[in-house]
């Protein structure tokens, strides 16, 4: 678990139909909104999609890795 400071997560891309392959770093609250209303996160690179739920692990998209460290002075 990340913790204290941090309110992104590592969300899985989706398998479905997706080329991609990152997992991309999401405000936590959009992940439990997505989970719940099954409604699209917005990943701090600015992708958009609906998460699946798969523990799988991905690479981490380059973009959202910059954001986040800016954001929060750690990776
Ligand atoms: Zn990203």
């Amino acid at each position: 678990m990340t913790g204290r400071g941090t309110e992104t997560e590592v969300a899985p891309p989706t398998t479905d139909g997706d080329h991609e392959r990152f997992a991309h770093y999401v405000r936590k609250a959009d992940i439990v909104r997505a989970n719940v209303e099954g409604v699209p996160v917005v990943a701090l690179c600015g992708k958009r999609w609906i998460p699946n739920r798969d523990p799988d692990r991905y690479p981490i998209c380059p973009t959202c890795a910059e954001i986040r460290q800016a954001l929060f002075g750690k990776g």
